[in-house]
């Protein structure tokens, strides 16, 4: 009989070994890199006698063609009800009520964290010289910031009025023929995505926890961010982290807390990769910071991603790319970043027996050059396999 997954009194999650996991399998090439990751997940999982009762919920092209809505109220429910779930990519709808469905599902479930770990694995090729000093984690904030949505058009009615509100209430003056965006960022947004950033670094043994921010230019709302990260510290965490500027940079064996302004932090983390460890930052710098970092470990096939509320327990887990639609039902591309999502949630369930096996399996068949098209065109003396045949030669080296 499978379980669900439940929240405690104490914040942490109750997890049977045989658990109902909804999963979306994802358009494009959704039906390669699905089946390909749930076969070393669940060979994974029965090492140590788990069982995921996998439940199918639809979302994107398929639920649209099967049900006439892209993202079925049936869906958010399954997610609401167990709590974890996994997707592989969804087509975004031209013209269907959605920006996106992966922010659609962000904003309806207020998934507050978007986590994206970056790390290197042997042999994948890389564009820097020092791959293996990346190792960092990303806590993007998901629901506020320029990417709110809150947006008119230029040109529009809606332009010309907020453009005379901000005149009359602040005296600002704006381009006739401008656009304008709201970039919202509260102390409640960002202190729970720093708390969770915080936890994190705790919990797995980082030391160093940098605020990515602009502040020196958006003093209200990149640089409030950086001020509340900075309070959080001295408020909920001093007997374990401490502020760059209350310790001089010395923590001693406490986390280090610091700061950096996100353009000089896109040079430093690929000049100075190893003084990067886990970074916190708002919805749009995380958006670009979390690209780029995976463009030194190897790119797009290869990204996990999860999208986290540490207070309600609910989190879906990712592939960070998209349908890449050209490669669909070709038994092709790479299943690394959903297999990989499928890890972190392993991880966050606290399986870490399993997650671990299959990490040294992922590094122990990349380094054996068993790899998928897209590495195999970069690296000399390739053995180049199909998406499935990738994840049965991870099975078997589980
Ligand atoms: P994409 O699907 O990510 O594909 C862009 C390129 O990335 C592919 O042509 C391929 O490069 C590479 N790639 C993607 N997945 C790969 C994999 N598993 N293994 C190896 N290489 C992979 O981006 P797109 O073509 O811009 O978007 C297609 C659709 O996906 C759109 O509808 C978009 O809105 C949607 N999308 C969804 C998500 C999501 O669900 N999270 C994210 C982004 C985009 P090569 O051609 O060089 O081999």
């Amino acid at each position: 009989m499978a379980d669900k997954i439940s929240m405690q009194s104490d914040g942490t999650l109750a997890v049977p070994d045989n658990p109902i996991i909804p999963f979306i399998e994802g358009d494009g090439t959704g039906v390669d890199i699905w089946p390909a990751a749930k076969l070393v997940l669940d060979a994974a999982a029965a090492k140590y006698g788990r069982t995921i009762a996998w439940r199918e919920v639809l979302a994107g092209e398929k639920a649209f063609n099967e049900t006439g809505d892209w993202l079925p109220q049936a869906t958010i429910d399954s997610f609401g009800e167990y709590l974890i779930g996994i997707k592989g990519p969804l087509t975004t709808p031209i013209g269907g009520g959605f920006r996106s469905l992966n922010v659609a599902i962000r904003q309806i479930m207020d998934l507050y964290v978007c986590l994206r770990p970056v790390r290197w694995f042997t042999g994948v090729p890389s564009p820097v010289k020092e791959p293996h000093l990346v190792d960092m984690v990303i806590f993007r904030e998901n629901t506020e910031d320029i990417y709110a949505g809150l947006e008119v058009e230029s040109g529009t009615p809606e332009a010309r009025k907020m453009m005379d509100l901000l005149y009359d209430a602040f005296g600002w003056q704006i381009r006739a023929d401008s656009g304008i965006g709201v970039k919202p960022v509260s102390k409640t947004g960002s202190q729970r995505l720093q708390r969770a950033a915080l936890e994190y670094a705790v919990r797995r043994n980082r030391n160093r926890v940098h605020w990515v921010h602009k502040g020196n230019i958006m003093k209200f709302t990149e640089g409030a961010f950086q001020k509340w990260g900075y309070e959080l510290v001295r408020e909920e965490f001093s007997d374990v982290a401490v502020g760059w500027d209350d310790c001089g940079g010395d923590p001693g064996d406490k986390i280090l807390v610091q700061d950096a302004i996100a353009d000089i932090a896109l040079q430093q983390v690929l000049t100075r990769p190893a003084e990067f460890d886990v970074i916190a930052t708002m919805n749009l710098n995380g958006d670009y910071i979390s690209d780029a970092l995976a463009a030194q470990v190897g790119g797009i096939g290869i990204a996990p991603g999860a999208n986290i509320n540490y207070v309600t327990g609910h989190g879906v887990f990712e592939a960070t790319h998209g349908t890449a639609p050209k490669y669909a039902g070709q038994d092709k591309v790479n299943p690394s970043s959903v297999l990989l999502s499928g890890v972190m949630m392993f991880e966050h369930l606290g399986w870490q027996d399993s997650a671990d096996d299959i990490i040294a399996a992922v590094e122990s068949t990349i380094a054996g050059k068993v790899v998928t098209y897209d590495f195999a065109r970069l690296m000399d003396g390739a053995t180049e396999v199909k998406c499935s045949e990738f994840a049965s030669a991870i099975v078997d080296r589980l």
